[in-house]
């Protein structure tokens, strides 16, 4: 499934969010993710859209996984 993400003042069409199916993690053709492990406003957007309020598991970096005892 492909989602538009629209600018909501120009009405311009600013990004696209693949998602595989359903349950898939979504993906964002600005890559911010990708580059920068940072997810993006896109997908968070999206995301909100869909009614999910908490980021998946797969958008938070390793690195800020670890518990305490792992230093
Ligand atoms: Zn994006």
């Amino acid at each position: 499934m492909e989602f538009s993400v629209v600018c909501m003042f120009t009405q311009v069409e600013c990004a696209k969010i693949h998602c595989p199916h359903e349950q898939g993690t979504p993906v964002c053709t600005c890559r911010m993710f990708s580059s920068k492990s940072i997810p993006c406003r896109h997908v968070i957007a999206f995301l909100t859209s869909q009614g999910i309020t908490s980021l998946p598991n797969e958008f938070i970096c390793d690195r800020w996984k670890m518990t305490p005892h792992e230093y």
